[in-house]
């Protein structure tokens, strides 16, 4: 065997994949030839390198992913919290403006008046909440087609 042979084996060497008998010819050659030697010093520090960068890429993009997984989840409930709280502002305000007069009116009871807030608050919530439900699987439906 030439050098440039075993220097072919080199890196099989190194991963461990040489067999019992590829594997004492190699290590006899670099025992008794330096420049051999020195070729798979090379290789080994060549590997360390590789195998660390193999070793922390996966898990950097590991940790994007699970980063950017949390803050669109925080986001995402953010957006719907500050959603639904001004969308019910609103239409009970707008209700509130709406049934201003039966309020006002001296002659209808403190019971109905409760009763008819409580009414408009109940359907305000669920028109925010059936909205929601909508918008949100509209918006998956059609990240579905995207990815489609
Ligand atoms: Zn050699």
């Amino acid at each position: 065997m030439t050098c440039q042979d075993h220097k072919d084996l080199m890196m099989a060497y190194l991963d461990e994949e040489l067999n019992e008998e590829q594997r004492r010819a190699l290590e006899e050659h670099l025992a008794s030839c330096p420049e051999c030697a020195k070729d798979l010093a090379e290789f080994q520090k060549l590997k360390e390198v590789t195998d660390s960068v193999a070793f922390v890429e996966p898990e950097d993009r590991m940790w994007d992913e699970y980063w950017s997984g949390v803050y669109n989840r925080i986001e995402r409930g953010t957006g719907w919290i500050l959603f639904s709280m001004a969308a019910i502002a609103l239409l009970a305000y707008g209700g509130f403006e709406l049934i201003e007069g039966i309020i006002e009116d001296r002659t209808v009871g403190v019971l109905a008046k409760v009763g008819l807030l409580a009414l408009l608050g109940g359907l305000a919530i669920l028109f925010v909440s059936v909205t929601r439900e909508r918008v949100y699987f509209w918006s998956r439906d059609r990240y579905k087609d995207v990815r489609r």
